[in-house]
């Protein structure tokens, strides 16, 4: 095996912007595998193409690893290349069979090349011919133990029998930078994970006002984005002190309102940040009636606390839907590690769930965050996140 196949689905239908997404692929697979591992990597027709280093098993196990973690990627196949002959081809087919244990077989050809004297078809039961003599094996077309995919483009024909699922969407990066309100909770990082998917940097900021073991709760969130760094190869985390603030809202005794207040001052914090990073865009991880502050009315009183434009890629989600993505992305195991917000010994038994934006308004002139603002803004720690491949 010498090479790697690298297919995508919507970069093909990209038109004139299809090398900026194609490049962009590129350099995320780049990022993702260690230069050690491969001699060239290029686009060619409709794909993009690996040359191999002579390999072992734990480094090709790397390369999936690395490459099932690049959005962009439909499937992904190590091959064998072969020249472009009949003859050629069937001794390539022999040696990769003989690698593999199986009773019944097909034979798939995709035909790029129109120049190749034999059509797909053609070429289909010439190598299945071969193979059936050669192994003396079943021909199953419906239901074969293994399928030999052919690939002839360009001047390139590539042989394998493996596609390895990769994760779809668009190249990270290709749809711009947008900021993602990070909890250290489940929703969150699923939530920054889903708009990743669809081409997104994503810059995080966690606000923090912990009761208890800061540095344990530091820890967690920095661990959460060390894992969603793996798809997007770096990463920017703004840690914004909240306690003042929430110290602040406490003050106030129509507390009914201090969760919404509290989300709409970091809505509005973001705005800043947001300007830093050059980004107007704003992610959360609500999901419609979760909790309090996910009602409709409550999330429209909340969105008008900022200019960004606010996208909640989980608002349709079942928690139990949204467990499943964290669980495969390996976030859930640390989002479920306890932590104690300073709030949530001052919370209300009953919070608002239909917000009055003007009581809103009026809650918060009462509350003088102004100052504390611009003192929290003074210290921010950001730290940043690099894959070294
Ligand atoms: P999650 O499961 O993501 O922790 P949640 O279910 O606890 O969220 P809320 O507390 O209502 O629900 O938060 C809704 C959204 O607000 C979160 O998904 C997140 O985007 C943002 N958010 C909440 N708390 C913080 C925080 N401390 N720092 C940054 N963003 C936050
Ligand atoms: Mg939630």
């Amino acid at each position: 095996m010498n090479y790697i196949i690298c297919h995508y689905n919507e970069i093909g239908l990209k038109g004139k912007n299809r090398r900026f997404f194609e490049e962009k692929l590129i350099e995320n697979i780049k990022k993702n595998i260690s230069k050690n591992f491969f001699k060239k990597i290029k686009r060619i027709s409709g794909r993009i193409i690996m040359e191999l280093n002579d390999l072992t098993k734990i480094q090709k196990e790397e390369i999936r690893g690395g490459l099932e973690k690049v959005f962009g990627l439909a499937y992904f196949c190590f091959a064998q290349e072969s020249k472009q002959e009949l003859g050629e081809i069937e001794e390539q087919a022999k040696k990769l069979l003989k690698k593999e244990k199986f009773n019944s077989f097909r034979v798939s050809v995709q035909r790029s090349n129109k120049n190749f004297p034999l059509t797909s078809v053609e070429t289909e039961k010439q190598i299945g011919a071969f193979v059936l003599e050669e192994f003396r094996k079943r021909v199953d077309l419906t239901n074969p133990e293994i399928t030999l995919f052919i690939e002839i483009v360009e001047n390139y024909v590539f042989l394998y029998t493996e596609k390895i699922q990769g994760l779809g969407g668009l190249p990270v990066g290709t749809a711009g930078r947008a900021i993602c309100l990070l909890s250290d909770g489940i929703d969150s990082p699923v939530a920054a994970w889903q708009m990743m998917k669809r081409g997104l940097e994503i810059v995080f900021i966690h606000f923090y006002a912990y009761s208890e073991n800061e540095k344990k709760a530091f820890e967690k969130v920095k661990n959460i984005v060390k894992i969603l760094n793996f798809y997007q190869f770096q990463s920017k985390l703004y840690l914004v002190p909240f306690k003042a603030i929430q110290q602040e809202i406490f003050k106030k005794k129509e507390n009914k309102y201090c969760c919404l207040v509290c989300k709409r001052i970091m809505f509005n914090m973001a705005e800043e940040i947001a300007k830093q990073e050059k980004s107007f865009t704003l992610i959360t991880g609500d999901s419609l009636g979760q909790v309090a502050s996910q009602t409709i009315e409550n999330m429209n009183v909340i969105e008008k606390a900022t200019n960004l434009l606010v996208l909640r890629p989980l608002i349709s989600f079942d928690k139990q839907e949204i467990i499943k993505i964290a669980k495969k992305i390996n976030t859930y195991d640390l989002s479920i590690i306890p932590t104690r917000f300073y709030c949530q010994d001052c919370l209300p038994k009953h919070p608002i769930t239909r917000a009055n934006s003007g009581v809103v308004e009026k809650v918060e002139k009462e509350i003088q965050i102004n100052e504390v603002k611009k003192e929290i803004l003074k210290q921010i720690i950001i730290e940043k996140f690099k894959l070294s491949a």
